[in-house]
């Protein structure tokens, strides 16, 4: 598993050393805006613990936080009010999932119809 880098973007973020557009916090999870939205509605969670990816997240992380950050993802959504037309959430992982912040994040995408899932792929 890749350790850790203390460094990252969001690392920096959660220790207020860089801004955000905060929209939701709780004892675990923190969310905000992405800075290059891809929809409408488009917002980052992401665990207060130092965790590099869903990976790292679902094996180590205890049964407070992963209650913490799931009720967050909800509750992010439902502040948004895509709850009720829709939305996707999405992890990135690693290399082939293209994940550039090593700090594990939930998209949330809404505010319009998302179209298909994904797109078909060269195989
Ligand atoms: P990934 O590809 O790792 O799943 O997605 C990383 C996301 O973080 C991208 O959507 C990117 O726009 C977002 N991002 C990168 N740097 C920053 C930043 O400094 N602030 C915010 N709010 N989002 C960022």
């Amino acid at each position: 598993m890749t350790a850790y880098d203390d460094g990252n973007i969001f690392a920096k973020i959660l220790r207020g050393e860089i801004p955000c557009d905060k929209v939701y916090e709780n004892d675990h999870a923190l969310a905000f805006r992405d800075i290059n939205p891809q929809t409408p509605v488009h917002i980052l969670v992401i665990p207060k613990g130092r965790y590099v990816s869903m990976d790292d997240f679902s094996a180590q992380a205890s049964d407070a936080e992963i209650a913490g950050f799931t009720r967050a993802v909800g509750q992010v959504a439902r502040d948004a009010g895509v709850a009720a037309t829709g939305y996707r959430f999405l992890a990135n992982h690693g290399q082939d999932g293209r994940q550039e912040v090593a700090h594990f994040h939930v998209h949330v995408f809404g505010g319009k119809n998302l179209g298909r899932m994904i797109k078909p792929v060269d195989k």
